[in-house]
């Protein structure tokens, strides 16, 4: 029996999660679950699963969960960082899945690690802005860390009984999201909801415009990069439309490992969950004979600058990722709010990487406050 806390359990990582932990109720045990403001959804959550700890966002919410909860042994109700704290620490708890979104999953996980938990990682932006300091900790305490991220996934799995020495490169793919085929002149007019239509995979808001925009392949070349000890150039994007091949790994004698599936995340997760065991997920099997062809392409970067100026972070390294990925937090949140445009998401993020020159990150405190500037930086410049 494998104990868990899920840090973003309403999310759509955390919600896919606990179908996974449903189905296997010999295998899974909740410990603490986490969330932002979704109560009606929380509240069921934790009446099926019945963890110890429950962990909201502030005291009206912790309040408001305590008044809604009708079950006999009421879990334990923290808010704030020092609840995720808690919830990412609790003495029972075996493995963390650190399913929030953004920079906020910073520190809850780095506190699971230094906790001893083993973690499955969906928060990517958690490597993308201190990767080289995850790294070590991840080193430092002896722990796991299973990529949660389907590209990230395929790469682990297709480096399974293979040496890392014999790599030559990975190749994530990417479908390429809405805006694949539509006149680029068309994007500076294109609507949320349009951007909110993923093709293939559905998902939380956030990582959905990060799709459309590839900022999001941006943020996985930078985690392939810290997850994989891998330096930029051996680290390719296609795009693949399809999203039947999650990503592949490249031998130095030219042979290409693929992993291949329906695009579904409770794969991966369970993945995670359960190494190096395979469990059932329900997802739907891969009939290859169903799909009339796989196609990949080099992506655009005209039509996609925000996936160049991931490589360009990478180059600068340092300090630069994670202020590239706290302007587009910003950028993503004022497009969503219909306070920027869609083509404007890159040129803040760009203009924000313009007014910084990388330095060096020596803590986790530095990672929050440059975080903090560079937040404050792009509001500025939207209200100008
Ligand atoms: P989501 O928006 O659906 O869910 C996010 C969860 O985090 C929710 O439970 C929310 O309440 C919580 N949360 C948000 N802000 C918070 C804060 N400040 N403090 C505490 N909790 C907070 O997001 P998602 O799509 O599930 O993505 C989660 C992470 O997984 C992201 O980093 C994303 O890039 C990554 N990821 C997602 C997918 C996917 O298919 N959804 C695939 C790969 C990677
Ligand atoms: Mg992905």
């Amino acid at each position: 029996m494998k104990s868990l806390t899920v840090l973003g359990s309403t999310g759509s990582i955390g919600s896919s999660t606990l179908e996974i932990v449903a189905a296997h109720p010999d295998r899974f045990r909740i410990e603490a679950l986490t969330a932002g403001c979704n109560l009606d959804l929380f509240a069921r959550q934790i009446e099926q699963f019945k963890p110890k700890l429950a962990v909201v966002l502030d005291g009206n919410l912790a309040k408001s969960l305590a008044d809604r909860l009708t079950m006999d042994n009421p879990p334990e109700i923290m808010h704030g960082v020092s609840g995720l704290i808690a919830a990412a620490t609790l003495t029972e708890t075996q493995m963390v899945v650190a399913a929030i979104v953004g920079a906020a999953g910073l520190v809850p996980t780095a506190a699971a690690i230094k906790a001893g938990k083993d973690v499955a990682l969906a928060n990517k932006e958690v490597l993308v802005t201190a990767g080289h300091l995850f790294m070590e900790l991840v080193e430092q305490h002896g722990v796991r860390l299973y990529p949660v991220d389907s590209e990230h996934s395929a790469v682990f799995q297709s480096m399974e009984g293979h040496r890392n020495s014999d790599i030559s490169r990975i190749i994530l793919t990417a479908s390429g999201g809405p805006f694949l085929n539509s006149p680029i002149e068309s994007l500076a007019t294109v609507t949320v909801a349009n951007a909110l239509n993923h093709p293939n995979w559905s998902m939380g808001r956030k990582i959905t415009i990060d799709s459309a925009t590839m900022m999001n392949k941006g943020l996985e070349v930078i985690e392939a990069r810290w997850l994989f000890d891998l330096p930029p150039e051996r680290i390719a994007v296609n795009i693949h439309p399809q999203s039947i091949i999650h990503s592949m790994v490249e031998y130095v004698d030219g042979c290409v490992m693929a992993q291949l599936g329906t695009p579904d995340m409770k794969a991966p997760i369970a993945y995670a969950l359960s190494y190096p065991e395979r469990i059932a997920t329900g997802v739907k099997p891969l009939d290859l004979t169903d799909i009339c062809g796989l196609t990949f392409f080099k992506p655009d970067m005209n039509r996609f600058p925000a996936l160049s100026l991931a490589y360009r972070a990478l180059a600068e390294g340092e300090s630069m990722p994670a202020v590239m990925n706290a302007a587009n937090e910003v950028a993503v949140e004022a497009f969503l709010d219909g306070c920027i445009g869609y083509t404007e998401i890159p040129r803040l993020i760009e203009r924000v990487m313009d007014s910084h020159d990388a330095t060096k990150l020596s803590s986790l405190s530095d990672v929050m406050e440059l975080d903090i500037w560079s937040r404050k930086t792009a509001r500025e410049l939207i209200k100008r």
